[in-house]
């Protein structure tokens, strides 16, 4: 095993890969290009992929009580009527059975004072330019001149990760798929136990509990020209994409203030083809396999893809090798999803069979659910 290692991003996956490494008794810094080490304030859905994952990392609990799970989705007409309930998962189901939600900033603070509380230095404000590499190590100049030696490096820096860029300059880049995602908060009423989607409506939207008292909304919309929404824009347009929806929607809507959190992500994505390493410089998550949130899988890839690069430095004597099996492994995964994902989006867009799309789904997320 090695021993020591520097993880550039400190975002799920990149401090999964922390925690998960220094589990295994190796020495690991971490450092974020952000000063404040923010998370924005948005919902994320966590799917049974994810709640494993978080229960091999050991923060399931957690989760549980700051956030949200649950299990089973409810579908919606436009006017609020129920049109269909899956059954949910009797109390035994394991973590992979059920689903659920949480603030990004509550995971972010869940994970990142494990990060601190397992004694990992966090160095903030530090945007890694200087990688150099021989076939023992890697020097690494911090801002302000710090160097340091590290036997492994990973590269968990999101989409536009410059580490990727460093290392495989001609690699594809991030693309716009054509459609923009919108999230908001809101106060939960009683009636969603569970996620729910709204069918029939001029945009696909979905709620989901990420809390006891709150739940958040994601709203995809077609966008094929990728504008650009001035802040002052987002909040009136938001509520347009809602205007036709009637149930407790419509008190979503008028419960829309200067103060609620509206957030809006054009839907990009890439998919780096092998090898994700070169030397002892490896690349996990985002910016390796960035997806668009059609499968809400992308936060529990990236902490997978944490887990398993631990596990496998931990099999083999050569970082090489480590390397490479961790990508053998992680691959065909993070393609299906990525791939699977974007397709979704073009069925959308296409005005195609909403049914084609539940099955991509529905059958994606049952390969997704066995062993990583
Ligand atoms: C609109 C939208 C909705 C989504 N919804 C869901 C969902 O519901 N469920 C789900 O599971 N997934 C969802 N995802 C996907 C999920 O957000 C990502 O897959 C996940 O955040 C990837 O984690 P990561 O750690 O690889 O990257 P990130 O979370 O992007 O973290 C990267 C970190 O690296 C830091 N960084 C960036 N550049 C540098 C640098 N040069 N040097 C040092 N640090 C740097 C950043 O500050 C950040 O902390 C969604 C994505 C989008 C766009």
């Amino acid at each position: 095993m090695i021993g020591n290692a520097l993880v550039i991003g400190g975002g799920v996956g990149g401090m999964s890969a922390a925690l998960a490494l220094a589990r295994r008794g190796v020495e690991v810094q971490l450092a974020d290009a952000d000063p404040r080490w923010r998370s924005y304030g948005a919902g994320i859905s966590v799917t049974g992929l994810s709640l494993r994952a978080f229960d091999d990392l050991g923060i399931l609990d957690e989760v549980r009580e700051k956030g949200f799970v649950g299990s089973g989705i409810r579908l919606r007409a436009v006017d609020g009527s129920v049109i269909m309930e899956s059954p949910t998962a009797p109390p035994e189901a394991p973590p992979v059975a059920r689903s659920g939600g949480i603030m990004r900033p509550v995971l972010h603070e869940i994970m990142s004072n494990r990060v601190r509380d397992a004694g990992i230095r966090v160095t903030l404000g530090a945007e890694i330019t200087q990688l150099t590499q021989d076939p023992d190590g890697t020097d690494v100049t911090f801002p302000g001149g710090r160097q340091e030696r590290f036997d492994l490096v990973v590269g968990a820096d999101g989409i536009f990760s410059k580490t990727r860029d460093a290392l495989f300059p001609h690699a594809p880049k991030p693309k716009f798929t054509g459609q923009g995602c919108w999230r908001i908060v809101a106060d939960r009423p009683a009636e969603v136990d569970r996620a729910e989607m709204w069918l029939g409506g001029p945009v696909k939207l979905g709620f989901n509990p990420v809390s006891r008292e709150k739940m958040y909304a994601f709203i995809l919309e077609h966008v094929p020209d990728n504008p650009w929404y001035e802040p002052e824009e987002q909040l009136p347009h938001v509520a347009g994409l809602l205007g036709s929806y009637g149930g407790y929607v419509a008190a979503v809507r008028a419960s829309l203030g200067e103060d609620s959190l509206v957030n809006y992500r054009p839907l990009e994505w890439v998919m780096l083809p092998p090898p994700w390493h070169k030397g002892r410089v490896v690349l996990i998550g985002d910016a390796v396999h960035a997806t668009t949130p059609h499968m809400a899988s992308g936060a529990g890839m990236a902490v997978e893809d944490g887990l398993v690069l631990a596990d496998e430095l931990a099999r083999h004597d050569a970082v090489g090798n480590a390397l490479a099996a961790f990508t053998a492994r992680r691959f065909e995964r993070a393609r299906m999803v990525v791939e699977n994902s974007v397709r979704i989006g073009e069925i959308e867009m296409a005005g195609g069979d909403q049914r084609d799309a539940n099955a991509m789904l529905g059958d994606t997320m049952q390969k997704l659910h066995q062993a990583y």
